[in-house]
């Protein structure tokens, strides 16, 4: 008898942590933004993707999705895979936060497969210098010689700073494209793209 009741309250502590963690996890993605990971992406079983809180999210059709900063890319670099060749640039994703990388022919990593590098930190204080690379999606692509590139609805932009909301609040993502095996998405604040697999 004493057994069971040791059992009992042994799955009782159990069950409250788990639900004590969904909801640590709820309320940091509230506050926060979803969090999202190309590595779980790319094994999951389902045609959706669901976050670490429970929510099923950035569905092509859905509603928009509000993600965090990736806090280890930021510090230690992205993990860029190559994705294809268009308008003149050699585009990239990153494995892990999706952030996307175009380069043109002489930058130092255009043509590799695959490599690590570190955030322009000079770009995304000062402000990114670009260059036009299309229209696309009902707005002007432009990119920097960083290899960052933006979605803006005007057409004469030469210099792209990462506006202050963003920094704080996340990204706001919608679907623009399914590419490359890769959902595409930009942020509506900063006009950042992100690749999610
Ligand atoms: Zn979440
Ligand atoms: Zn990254
Ligand atoms: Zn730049
Ligand atoms: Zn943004």
């Amino acid at each position: 008898m004493k057994s069971f009741a040791w059992t009992l309250s042994t799955l009782n502590r159990s069950a409250a942590l788990t639900v004590l963690q969904m909801l640590l996890t709820r309320a940091s993605c509230l506050f926060l933004g979803h969090q999202v990971n190309n590595r779980i992406f790319s094994g999951r079983r389902s045609i959706t993707r669901q976050c670490e809180c429970g929510i099923e999210y950035l569905r092509p059709d859905g509603p928009e999705t509000r993600v965090r900063h990736n806090i280890s890319c930021f510090l230690f670099g992205h993990h860029y895979k190559i994705m294809g060749f268009r308008s003149g640039h050699y585009e990239y994703g990153c494995e892990v936060c999706g952030h996307p990388l175009l380069l043109l022919p002489d930058s130092p990593n255009a043509r590799q497969a695959s490599f690590r590098k570190q955030v322009r930190y000079f770009c995304n204080l000062l402000g990114h210098r670009v260059h036009l690379v299309g229209e696309r999606a009902g707005m002007t692509e432009y990119a920097c010689h960083c290899g960052h590139n933006f979605f803006k609805e005007e057409r004469d932009r030469t210099k792209i700073t990462h506006p202050l909301i963003c920094f704080f609040a996340g990204h706001y993502l919608t679907h623009i494209a399914r590419r490359c095996e890769a959902d595409e998405y930009y942020c509506r604040n900063c006009g950042h793209p992100f690749y999610f697999f």
